[in-house]
């Protein structure tokens, strides 16, 4: 049976599969992993200060390809209201735990939404979770997801992937804030008929200072909080922007088992709507 049709039918036996794979390669070759994880405050307080307004300035000066602009320029008085209407709220998410939501008031709403087979769900893994050994760079929007390579083995990124294969998902991997604005607006674009769902892992800081954009598209969905070494200044977060990221964050196993957990049941949604 191929790997596609295990995750599909037997996703118990595959995620069994994937994690003896896992010990035997971290046997092998272990990939660079934190020992400790730093305890640190998600944003700083210096940072935190007027940030929905440094986010939108980041947004505007940084937009260098015209990403965010052409997108906007698509429908202009519909996004700006719904801009202006976010930036007016005293927070842009809901949040439990390590989930924010954007559109949605808990998990249990993000849960219906998956239940329709015609939704579209882009599926987003910032750059700074990839290992330091991945075979695809850790700086782009690349990941290979080589089988038979040691650390694609170990990452969660990949382990993610490929159970979603069956799940008719869109995969992306994100560089930068204004990468990811601007594939969101295609997907919105190219689907303007299809409510359009999102899972993307970040940093906290990220997704307090982004969440208006979302709102600005009107899509749903949940924003995860990475761990480790994260971005928490607006320093870190400009550097990391450029591709200066020495540090490793991470995904709580925790987190790992419910983000696996809504990918089975998006794929489970797609089987049974074929
Ligand atoms: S699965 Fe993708 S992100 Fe993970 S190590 Fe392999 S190529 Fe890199």
């Amino acid at each position: 049976m191929s790997k596609l049709k295990l995750w599909q039918k037997e996703w118990e036996e595959a995620e069994a599969e994937w994690e003896t794979q896992r010990q035997c390669a971290a046997k092998k070759r272990p990939i660079q992993s934190l020992k400790v994880l730093p305890k640190m405050a998600g944003i700083t307080a210096e940072t935190a200060k007027y940030l929905k307004w440094k986010s939108l300035w980041w947004i505007i000066t940084k937009d260098h390809q015209g990403e965010i602009k052409r997108g906007i320029k698509k429908r202009p008085f519909f996004y700006l209201k719904e801009l202006v209407h976010s930036l007016l709220k005293k927070q842009s998410f809901e949040r439990e735990g390590d989930f924010f939501f954007y559109g949605v008031s808990n998990l249990k709403e993000f849960e219906q939404q998956l239940q329709n087979p015609a939704a579209i769900l882009v599926l987003g893994f910032s750059y700074c979770h990839k290992p330091f050994e991945c075979p695809s760079g850790r700086f782009n929007d690349q990941c290979q997801n080589a089988p038979d390579h040691f650390a694609c083995q170990q990452c969660f990124i990949g382990k993610s992937l490929q159970a979603s294969k069956a799940g008719n998902v869109i995969p992306l991997l994100i560089p930068t804030v204004h990468y990811i604005g601007g594939k969101i607006f295609d997907v919105v674009h190219r689907y303007p008929d299809r409510p359009i769902l999102f899972i993307i892992t970040a940093c906290e800081m990220t997704l307090k200072m982004f969440g208006d954009l979302g709102n600005m598209v009107k899509i749903k969905g949940i924003g995860v909080r990475l761990d480790g070494r994260i971005c928490n200044t607006m320093q870190a977060f400009a550097l990391s922007e450029r591709g200066i990221k020495p540090g490793l964050t991470v995904v709580l196993p925790e987190t790992q088992k419910k983000i696996l957990q809504l990918i089975r049941q998006r794929v489970e949604v797609v089987s049974k709507s074929c």
